[in-house]
C-alpha cells in the first residue's frame, strides 16, 4: 500500500533530526502518527523533550558563523537544490500530506508545489540583501545601514500544511544566513522529517536545519529559555500564540505569529453570482475549512442573499468527502476528534439560537472524523460560529443590507487576517479593501496567497509577514554603521 510505496521512496523517515544526524529520543520514548481517514497507525516517532531540543540548539548555534559567512550566492544554491529536490520528490511528499493530514491528493500535489515555490523565492532572495548609504548630517562621516542574520530562528508549526509552514519560514531563514530549529506538529512530523531528509540531501549543512518533536511545551519552554534562539516563529493557534509571545519576553526574542483568523467573505448586490459562489466555496472549503485564511463568516446582501444562499448549498452539495487518497475526493476528514467536537458544538449553538441548517449540519456517514460540510442561513452575531474560528467544513450565511454596516459587521472581531469582498464595482472594491481592518484581501477571488505576496494579519491575528521581499526582514536585525573623522 501507500505506506511501502512511501518506504521505498528514500523520503519516510521516523527519527528526530539534530546536527545533520537521524536520531530517537534519548529516552527511548514515541509517540504514533495515524492516518486520520483510517485510524491506523503510519508509523512512530520519537517524543523529544528538553535535552533533545538543547542539543538542536547548540547545534544550530554552532553552525551559525560558517553557514552565514557563505556568500549569498552558495546558500542560495544549496536553497535552489533544495527546491528542486522537492520538486522531484512532489508525488511521494504529496502522497505523505494527505496520508498524515487527511487533505485530498490534488490538494496535497498543490501544497507542494505551494511550499516549494517559497524555497525557490527565497533563493533567488538570498542574493538581494542590500543595506543602505546614507547621506550624512556631518561632512566628514559616512553612514551605512548593514543587514545581518539574526540568529538561530525556533520555528513551530502547525498541522494544516505541513510542508508549506515550515518553508515559508525556514526558506527565508537560511536565506539570510540564520539557522534554524523547527518543531513540527505532533499531527503531521512525517512531511517534516522528509524535507530535512532533502535538505540533507540537497547539501544544507548539517546543523543549519534542525527537528525536534514530541512533547510540544517541553520543546517550546526550552526553545523560549534559550538565550542563543534570537527569533521565535510560529503558525497555529491564537491561543499558544499569545502564550509564546509571553514565553519571549524574558529573553527579548524578535517574535513572528501566524495566528487564528475570522474571514469575512462578503458578497454584495452588484457581484457577479457565478464568480462570487465559486470564491466562497473555494474561500471555504478548501482543506475541509482548516485554514487561516478559510471564510468563517459569508456575508450576503440582502437583494442576492436567496438567489447566492441556493446557489452557493447547489455547489456545496457537489463536494466528495472521503479519502483524500480516493479519485474525485474534495473533502478529507477533519485532523482530529476534538475538532469535530469542536465544530459539532459550534452547529449546536447556532441552531439553538436561530439559524437554520440548509445542508449538512452532521457527522458524515464515513464515520471516523469525517463531517458533512455544511451550510447555515440566518447566523446572527451573537453565535460562536460567527465569533470563533471554525476549522471546518461549515458555511454560515449572515443577511446584510447596506456596505457601511457590513465593514462595521466585518471588522467586529479581534482577528485581522483575511478578508474575501465580491463586487463589481470599482470604487466600492477600493473603498471596502480600504476599510477592511485585515492583512490579506481578495477582491472578486477566494484564494489569493502565493510566495511573492506579503501574507500576515493584523490585531490579534499575528506579527510580521511571510512570503514577498518583505518575508525577509523578519529574519534580519539592521545595523548602523557610522565612520567618523574621514
Ligand atoms: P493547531 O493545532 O490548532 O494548529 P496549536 O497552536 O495547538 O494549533 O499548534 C500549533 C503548534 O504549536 C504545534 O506544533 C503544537 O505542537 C505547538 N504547541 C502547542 N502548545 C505548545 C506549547 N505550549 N509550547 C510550544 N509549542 C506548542
Amino acid at each position: 500500500g501507500a505506506v511501502s510505496q512511501l518506504s521505498n521512496s528514500g523520503i519516510f523517515r521516523t527519527q528526530g533530526f539534530i546536527a545533520g544526524k537521524w536520531l530517537d529520543s534519548y529516552d527511548g520514548t514515541t509517540f504514533e502518527v495515524r492516518n486520520p481517514a483510517t485510524g491506523d497507525v503510519i508509523a512512530k516517532v520519537p517524543s523529544m523533550g528538553r535535552k533533545e531540543t538543547s542539543d538542536a540548539i547548540s547545534s544550530a548555534y554552532t553552525t551559525l558563523s560558517s553557514w552565514s559567512k557563505l556568500t549569498a550566492n552558495e546558500r542560495s544554491k544549496c536553497l535552489r537544490r533544495w527546491y528542486d529536490l522537492i520538486i522531484t520528490h512532489k508525488e511521494d511528499l504529496a502522497l505523505l500530506i494527505t496520508l498524515e493530514q487527511g487533505k485530498p491528493l490534488t490538494e496535497a500535489q498543490g501544497e507542494v508545489s505551494y511550499g516549494a515555490s517559497f524555497i525557490e523565492f527565497f533563493a533567488e532572495e538570498a542574493k538581494r540583501v542590500y543595506g543602505d548609504i546614507i547621506p550624512p548630517p556631518i561632512a566628514d562621516r559616512r553612514l551605512f545601514v548593514l543587514k545581518q542574520p539574526i540568529g538561530v530562528v525556533a520555528a513551530i508549526t502547525p498541522w494544516n500544511f505541513p510542508l508549506a509552514m515550515i518553508a515559508r519560514k525556514v526558506g527565508p531563514a537560511l536565506a539570510c544566513g540564520c539557522t534554524v530549529v523547527v518543531k513540527p506538529s505532533e499531527f503531521t512530523p512525517l512531511t517534516a522529517l522528509a524535507a530535512a531528509e532533502l535538505a540533507l540531501q540537497a547539501g544544507i549543512p548539517p546543523g543549519a536545519l534542525n527537528m525536534v518533536m514530541g512533547k510540544a511545551s517541553d520543546i517550546g519552554d526550552t526553545l523560549l529559555e534559550s538565550t542563543q534562539v534570537r527569533k521565535l516563529t510560529f503558525t497555529g493557534s491564537t491561543a499558544v500564540g499569545k502564550k509564546l509571545m509571553a514565553g519571549s519576553a524574558s529573553t527579548v526574542k524578535k517574535v513572528s505569529l501566524e495566528l487564528g483568523g475570522n474571514a469575512p467573505c462578503i458578497v454584495f448586490d452588484d457581484a457577479n453570482l457565478d464568480v462570487a459562489v465559486k470564491g466562497c466555496l473555494a474561500a471555504k472549503f478548501r482543506n475541509s475549512g482548516q485554514t487561516c485564511v478559510c471564510a468563517n463568516r459569508i456575508l450576503v446582501q440582502e437583494g442576492i442573499y436567496e438567489k447566492f444562499a441556493n446557489a452557493f448549498a447547489k455547489a456545496v452539495q457537489n463536494l466528495q468527502v472521503g479519502n483524500g487518497l480516493a479519485e474525485g475526493i474534495t473533502q478529507g476528514p477533519l485532523i482530529n476528534e476534538a475538532a469535530v467536537q469542536k465544530v459539532e458544538s459550534f452547529v449546536k449553538d447556532a441552531t439553538s439560537k436561530g439559524a437554520n441548517v440548509i445542508l449538512g449540519g452532521r457527522r458524515h456517514s464515513l464515520g471516523m472524523t469525517f463531517y458533512e460540510p455544511t451550510v447555515l442561513s440566518n447566523v446572527k452575531s451573537d453565535m460562536l460560529i460567527s465569533r470563533e474560528e471554525i476549522f471546518g467544513p461549515v458555511a454560515p450565511l449572515m443577511p446584510f443590507k447596506s456596505e457601511e454596516e457590513v465593514i462595521q459587521m466585518a471588522n467586529d472581531t479581534n482577528a485581522g487576517l483575511a478578508a474575501y469582498i465580491f463586487t463589481n464595482s470599482i470604487s466600492r472594491s477600493w473603498r471596502v479593501s480600504e476599510a477592511l481592518e485585515y492583512g490579506l484581501v481578495g477582491v472578486n477571488e477566494g484564494i489569493i496567497s502565493t510566495e511573492v505576496a506579503p501574507f500576515g494579519g493584523c490585531k490579534q491575528s499575528g506579527l510580521g509577514r511571510e512570503g514577498s521581499k518583505y518575508g525577509m526582514d523578519d529574519y534580519l536585525e539592521l545595523k548602523y554603521v557610522c565612520m567618523g573623522n574621514l
